[in-house]
């Protein structure tokens, strides 16, 4: 068996003991003579396992009590929509700033529900850069302000949280879990777990408690914050497998020392890449170099007719899902938690390599 590094935006890399915890444990969950995905989501072994794994993801976090933790389906796709149908009500307006791909997706749906200003955008830096927060234009008692601390395609992060009157609602599909966060200071977070978290399937939604019951009255059941609050997420069947794996991710983070000790690690990672990529003349990246996410790494060849030689190369040296989104071309190293250094050390080497003999 040969595993290679694996540099995909998401679905992306799993830890390796989990994934083994999980192959140990596929036929014969502990000793009941079943896999977790063959088990009533009613039973009392999975129960105890979605909650022992909200558990542990509250503990990570440091989420309180006034927050729901909710487990769902959909996508962080399904969010766009879920968003304004829970939190705006008739009349009135939220607030998003626009800061790449995924902003530009959240506002599209938004606006099909509500009222949206986009209150700050940074199009006119072709998304390189965060609008600084003495532009935004906020509206007077908005529904809420929704931003992407990480834009997963354009690798542009917030390394400050906005302070706004009205409730934070923060996309962290690629960012949560790679640092800690001051949860308090959100209205809502949510996240596709297939980066961070564990397989994509499940959705994760943490969300103030008071927030929780004014949804308009044509949000659907399903999408409806309440549903799943008062159910503990088994309105209907969960997708269990995912809950399960996500709950090893949270206890091989526990181990990892948390996300005090993930972020030395990944600051330590992005750095390297980042270090070497800025001291080289064959790669750059654009990013503004105090806004530049430490979960997902674009960088462009001096010359891109050579890109296909690059990423050929890379998948020989074992190195894979170099590949930039098709939206932006180039390349993209998404080095999540589950990223060891030493991937980021082979990439660095393999890139040496390329520009000395194409360079
Ligand atoms: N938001 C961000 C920041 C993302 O990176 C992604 C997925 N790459 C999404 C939303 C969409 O997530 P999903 O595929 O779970 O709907």
């Amino acid at each position: 068996m040969t595993r290679r590094y694996n540099f995909c935006a998401g679905p992306a890399a799993m830890p390796e003991s989990v994934l083994a915890q999980a192959r140990d444990e596929m036929l014969d969950w502990q000793g009941r003579g079943l896999s977790v995905m063959e088990m009533s989501h009613r039973s009392d072994e999975m129960v105890g396992i979605a909650t022992e794994a909200e558990q542990d993801l509250r503990e990570l976090l440091g989420i309180s009590d006034d927050y729901a933790v909710l487990f769902v389906q959909g996508g962080a796709s399904s969010q766009f929509a879920a968003i304004p149908l829970n939190l705006m009500a008739e009349g009135q307006t939220a607030d998003y700033i626009n800061t790449g791909e995924w902003s530009k997706k959240a506002i599209k749906e938004a606006k099909r529900f509500g009222q949206v200003n986009v209150a700050a955008s940074s199009e006119d830096t072709n998304f390189s850069t965060i609008p600084a927060f003495d532009r935004w234009q906020l509206t007077d008692n908005a529904a809420y302000v929704h931003y992407t601390p990480n834009e997963t395609i354009g690798g542009v992060e917030f390394f400050w949280t906005p302070e706004v009157a009205a409730p934070l609602v923060a996309d962290m599909s690629s960012t949560i879990l790679s640092r800690p966060i001051d949860v308090n200071k959100f209205g809502l977070i949510y996240a596709g777990a297939q980066k961070n978290i564990g397989p994509a399937g499940l959705t994760i939604v943490i969300v103030r408690k008071d927030l929780l019951g004014k949804a308009q009255s044509i949000t659907p059941t399903m999408l409806n914050y309440q549903t799943a609050a008062d159910n503990d997420s088994m309105y209907n069947t969960p997708p269990t497998m995912a809950w399960y794996l996500s709950g090893l991710v949270f206890k091989w983070l526990k181990k990892q020392g948390g996300l005090e000790a993930m972020e030395i690690i990944n600051r330590r990672k992005a750095e390297k890449l980042y270090g070497y990529i800025d001291g080289s003349d064959f790669y750059s990246n654009p990013v503004e170099v105090a806004s530049r996410s430490l979960m997902n790494i674009p960088f462009v060849l001096a010359d891109a007719a050579l890109d296909k030689a690059f990423l050929k190369g890379a998948e020989e040296a074992g190195l894979l899902n170099l590949k930039g989104h098709r939206s932006v071309g180039g390349m993209r190293a998404s080095v999540y938690n589950a990223v060891p250094e030493s991937a980021v050390d082979a990439l660095i080497h393999y890139m040496k390599d390329f520009a000395q003999t194409k360079g």
